[in-house]
């Protein structure tokens, strides 16, 4: 069994964090140093570390942070003029927490996805 994260916490109500949406799969709340107008972490419930650990059990919680996303998109007003969702994965994809979660960004233009180089 891999090691908890702060998220395990946040799912059981056991810290403070302004949550969206709940239910048995997926949680979703506002990341505490946003990166944009809206941003939001939209997490499976059950503690998977990350993307490299995903089986085919877990496809109905991984499609339905997808439902979630599209929802509070449209609660934050953001869908129509568009939003980005991240998933990041081990040390070169950036991941800091080792509880796979999809960020919700929005709320501004984001520009193009990646740094150029040139
Ligand atoms: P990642 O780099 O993809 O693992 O993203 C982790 C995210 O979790 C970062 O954007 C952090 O700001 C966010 N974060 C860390 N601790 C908390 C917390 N207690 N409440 C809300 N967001 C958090």
């Amino acid at each position: 069994m891999a090691d908890e994260t702060i998220f395990s916490k946040i799912i059981r109500g056991e810290i403070p964090a302004t949550i969206l949406f709940q239910d048995e799969r997926i949680t979703a709340f506002a990341d505490s140093h946003p990166q944009t107008p809206t941003h939001v972490l939209i997490v499976t419930n059950k503690l998977i570390p990350t993307v490299n650990d995903v089986t085919l059990e877990d496809e109905a919680d991984l499609g339905h942070m997808f439902v979630v996303a599209a929802r509070i998109a449209r609660e934050q007003g953001i869908a129509e003029d568009g939003y980005r969702l991240i998933i990041n994965c081990g040390r070169d994809g950036g991941q800091e927490v080792y509880h796979l979660h999809m960020h919700l960004l929005g709320g501004r233009r984001l520009g193009p996805m990646l740094m150029r180089k040139d």
